[in-house]
Order: C-alpha cells, then structure tokens, then sequence
C-alpha cells in the first residue's frame, strides 16, 4: 500500500471546446474551498466520473460523494470529442473495427448497450434535453474503392453477429449529407448521437441534488489519512473514505500504471453557423454523423439548432504525446489539414470559416483494456477507455462504483477478467514506433 500520490502535472486543454462553447454560459464554477469531508471522492467529472457518481448514490443512499475537476463540465476531454455514443465494436486498432473474435465483440456489444441503457436513464431522470442523447444512428463512410471493401467487410462481421446494418450508395450519402465524397455508406442504427456536452452538463446538474461537484479544482495529491485518504486541491482538501480515479489517461501522473499507458491527441474543428444561402448550397440533412470506414479516417458530423446551431464538426490527425500536452504548431498543422477535409468534402462551402479549433486526449493500453479496479486500499480506477470514452468511460465508471460499494456485476466481472495493460516499449522506442505507425495509417487512410 501506497502512503500517497502527487500528480506530475494539471491536465492542459488546448483550443476551446467548441461543444460547450456552443450551448451559452453556464452559473460560475464553485472550486474547492477549504476542508470537507466525504465518504467517496470521484476525481474527474466526465463520462467515467459522473456515471462513477451516478451509480455511487443509486448503491449508497445517503453517501455524501464528492466529485473534483481540473476544468469546467464539458470543457475536458469529455467535452472535447465527437459524440458517437457506440453500441457496436469499435476497435480503432483492427482494419474494420472488428474486435479480436466474435465471442468477445457479442460481450462488447452487450456491455455498450448496459452503457447507454444507463444514460438513457440518466437522461430521462434528470430531465436532459433530448437533443443531447439522440439515437439516430451512424455511418461508416467510404470515400473509396478500399474503403468501400472495408465497410463489406465490417457488414459481413456484422451479418455473423446478427446485427442490423444497411449499405447506403452514393446517391443516398449525398441525399443525406450534400457531398459527393462518399462512394458508400454503411449505416448501423444503434449508436446515440450525443452533444456531449450538453449531456454532461446535463448529468452534473441531475446530479447535483445529492452530489457536490467543484469544478476548476485540480487535484494535485492524494494521501493516506487514518483508514481514509486526504485528496489534495490548491484550494483545500477531502478528507475521504474511499476515491474513484476517472481522470482517463492522467491518472498516470499519479504514478499509476506508469508506462504502460499511450495518451494520443486527436484534434478537431467546427464550422460557424450556417444560415441561409449556405445551408441551401449544402443540401442534406440536418443531422448526421459520418465515422470513417478506416479508423485511422476523418470523422464528420452535421448538427442543428436543438444542439448548439446549424454547424458541420470534422475531427482528424493523431499525434502521439506522451508529454500529455499539444503543442501551437501541432494545433495549426491539424488545422491546416481539417480545412482540406472540409473543402473535399464540401467545395461549395469554401468561405464557410472554421469557428473552433481544439484538441484533446485519448488514452489507450497495447492490448485494449482499461485501467480498472481498486488500485490500493479504498482507491478505484475507471481509466483508459481505449478510444470509445462515451459507453468504455460509462461502464469503467460503473464498475470503480460497483467495485467501491462491493457489489458485483456482468460489468465488474468483465473488467476483473482484463489482463493489465502491457508495458510499452522505453520512451524514445515507443514514441518513435507509435509516430511511425500512426503517420503510416493516417497516410493510409489519407482520403477517407
Ligand atoms: C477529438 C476527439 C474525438 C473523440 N470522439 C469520440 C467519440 O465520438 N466517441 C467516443 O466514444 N469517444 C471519443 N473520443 C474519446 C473520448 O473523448 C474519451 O475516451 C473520453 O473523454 C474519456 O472519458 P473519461 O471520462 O474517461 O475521461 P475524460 O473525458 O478525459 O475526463 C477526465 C476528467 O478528469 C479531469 N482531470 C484530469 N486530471 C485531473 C486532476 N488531477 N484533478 C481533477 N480532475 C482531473 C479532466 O479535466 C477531465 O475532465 C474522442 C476524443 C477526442 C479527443
């Protein structure tokens, strides 16, 4: 047993979020101020840490939980991704984001579905706009020959598993979308369209009827306190029972799981609002969302009014970080890049201006499994989603909370059975290896 934590760095964000951007101000945050106690402290309030709370009030009435964020709800990584809310397997790491076998994408699918069963509650309870969960389903888009085969082969995958899928042809990819780009589409009708962080916000205000959140409040350590933990803040201290870390890949910072963990930024951008002329030249749909047939591809999503504005979000470019930090000029080379995706897609829009422009973190392990469990005495993970932080984060919250009020479930059991992550190769190896695999797919998957 650890004595105590102290954590390396604060996350850093870079770029605003546009998401949060989009929805208008919210009350001031109220950081942590002074000393409190509490019987759990959740550090993090994203998918992992607000469903970590969650299910910590369903299992502990009465519980007083605390929960801590370096940033405002819906500003961190949370609030920084596309929302594609996936049911089926999406493992970034495969051709065709198929899983390693059938068995275990059947358990996968199964599992994303208890998460977004889970939201789906979540949202009903607490009266979330329904413009923020909608289930409308997703499409692999194709904008190639190969791509195409790629997206056959995942609705051959899909066929074996029994799960429903269409192929959509050129004509009903520009119907839906007003580009000419996409030689085809696979459409899968499970995935919940999320605005994340109107969903977010969402869950933290629902929640704030039994739960305490302060927002800008880094944690900058956590020590052993009698048979509880103290956690730190710049501003004060929870002196605590029990902890959930769901701070995804910075719970390395704290020394945990320490390389064995890859933090990869991905960077995104979203238009101004379209109005007028510019929808009409558009065409399409107003709602939609576009994940690319290769994984290493641009992702495009069309919102509208009830989410933040008429708008098209293109998130694109990986860049290993172990540094967990993205730099100025990776944020202006990712740009650069955005805008030409934008303009093949959709050269009628060319005087259409880019109003964000942000990155944030991904954290993956070698062999796809999260950072779970109790980690020291009184202190659970819900980290390392692999990519799919919207169901992996929801569940991996679920469990620390399960694993925290000692109850089992077919979701704790799933995680208690994951290997840990593997070690990564020496830094310089590792960052050397990982740049040249991701420039090679992103070169790969170039067009797409
Ligand atoms: C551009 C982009 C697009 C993406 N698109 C998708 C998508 O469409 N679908 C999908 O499923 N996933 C997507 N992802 C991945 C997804 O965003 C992450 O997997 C997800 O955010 C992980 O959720 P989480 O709650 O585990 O962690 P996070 O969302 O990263 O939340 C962790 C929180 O912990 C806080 N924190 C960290 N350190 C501390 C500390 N010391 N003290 C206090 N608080 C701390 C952070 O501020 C943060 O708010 C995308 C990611 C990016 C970057």
């Amino acid at each position: 047993m650890q004595r105590q934590y102290v954590a390396k760095r604060p996350p850093k964000f870079a770029g605003q979020a546009a998401w949060s951007a989009i929805l208008g101000t919210v009350p001031a945050a109220q950081p942590l101020q002074g000393n409190v106690t509490a019987d759990f402290t959740v550090i993090g309030a994203g998918f992992a840490g607000l469903s970590a709370a969650r299910r910590l009030v369903q299992l502990n009435p009465g519980a007083k939980v605390v929960v801590l964020d370096a940033a405002r709800v819906g500003e961190g990584g949370t609030g920084r991704n596309s929302g594609f809310m996936i049911d089926l397997p999406h493992n970034l790491a495969s051709e065709n984001y198929a899983g390693a076998n059938d068995g275990l994408d059947r358990s996968l699918i199964a599992l994303n579905r208890l998460a977004i069963s889970f939201a789906r509650e979540a949202v009903q309870d607490y009266g979330i706009d329904a413009n923020y969960f909608d289930q409308t389903g997703k499409i692999n888009g194709a904008a190639t020959a190969s791509s195409h085969a790629q997206n056959k082969s995942y609705g051959a995958h899909l066929q074996v598993l029994g799960e429903c899928h269409e192929m959509l042809d050129q004509q009903a990819m520009f119907e839906l979308t007003g580009s000419r780009y996409y030689v085809s589409g696979l459409y899968t009708p499970g995935t919940v369209m999320l605005q994340p962080a109107g969903y977010v916000r969402g869950l933290a205000r629902g929640l704030s009827r039994e739960v305490v959140v302060h927002e800008n409040s880094p944690v900058t350590a956590f020590r052993r306190q009698g048979a509880g933990w103290r956690v730190e803040t710049s501003g004060g201290a929870v002196s605590t029972g029990k902890i959930i870390l769901a701070n995804n890949g910075q719970i390395e910072s704290f020394g945990i799981a320490r390389g064995r963990l890859m933090h990869i930024f991905l960077f995104a951008s979203m238009t101004e609002e379209l109005t007028g002329d510019v929808l009409r030249r558009l065409g399409g749909q107003p709602r939609w969302g576009i994940t690319p047939s290769d994984p290493m591809g641009t992702t495009v999503r069309r919102i509208d009014t009830g989410q933040g504005g008429n708008r098209i979000a293109v998130r694109s470019c990986a860049e290993f970080c172990p540094s967990m930090e993205s730099t100025e000029y990776k944020m202006r080379r990712a740009a650069k890049i955005m805008r030409r995706k934008f303009d093949e897609r959709f050269p009628q829009l060319r005087d259409v201006k880019m109003e964000y422009i942000w990155s944030g973190p991904l954290c993956l392990s070698r062999n796809g499994v999260s950072v779970t469990g109790e980690i020291d005495n009184g202190v659970f993970a819900a980290c390392c989603q692999n990519g799919l932080g919207t169901t992996r984060g929801t569940l991996t919250g679920i469990a620390a909370a399960e694993c925290a009020s000692g109850k089992s479930s077919a979701i704790t059991e799933f995680f208690a059975q994951q290997a840990k992550p593997y070690l990564l190769p020496p830094a310089p190896l590792a960052k050397l290896g990982a740049t040249a695999y991701l420039n090679w797919k992103g070169w790969r998957a170039r067009h797409e």
